[in-house]
């Protein structure tokens, strides 16, 4: 029987006691292949980013602060995202994370979620999936946008 997740509203397949319990089975394995696959790891800060802020009620109140800071870091500085240089270039603006503001979450979170992109079989639909999922989040966070262009300093 099909269920909705309540935070991104994706339709979960299965049986779950709950549905964002078939969310987050979907995420581990997208992350699983994401860590046993170099082609497939090309995409994972971006996966990490989005899938955290369409399900934002389940980590801390400050965290839709920085994975919308790195997501807009990672849409518009370096568009193919690394982690070693995540590493480097982005920990200069997340010193401070306590400092972070509660971002409040969007209702309507992106129409593409982790269901998405865990259908996709080849490497490379996989990154193309998970950059429409990306920018699916971006825009429906927009209100949050001069938050993350103030931090980032950028002229977008
Ligand atoms: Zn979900």
């Amino acid at each position: 029987m099909a269920q909705y997740c309540p935070m991104c509203k994706a339709r979960i397949e299965g049986n779950y006691a709950a549905a964002e319990d078939g969310c987050q089975k979907l995420f581990e394995r997208v992350l699983a292949l994401e860590y046993s696959d170099a082609v497939y790891g090309g995409a994972h800060l971006l996966t990490v980013d989005c899938y955290a802020l369409q399900h934002s009620e389940i980590h801390r109140p400050n965290s839709n602060a920085f994975h919308l800071l790195r997501l807009g870091w990672t849409l518009n500085r370096v568009r193919v995202p690394k982690l070693g240089q995540t590493d480097n270039d982005f920990k200069r603006y997340a010193v401070d994370l306590r400092s972070f503001p509660y971002l409040e979450a969007p209702k309507n979170r992106g129409k593409i979620t982790v269901v998405d992109v865990a259908e996709t079989v080849e490497p490379k639909d996989h990154m193309k999936a998970v950059c429409v999922w990306a920018g699916a989040v971006w825009r429906a966070y927009g209100a949050h946008h001069p938050w993350v262009r103030k931090k980032l300093d950028l002229d977008f």
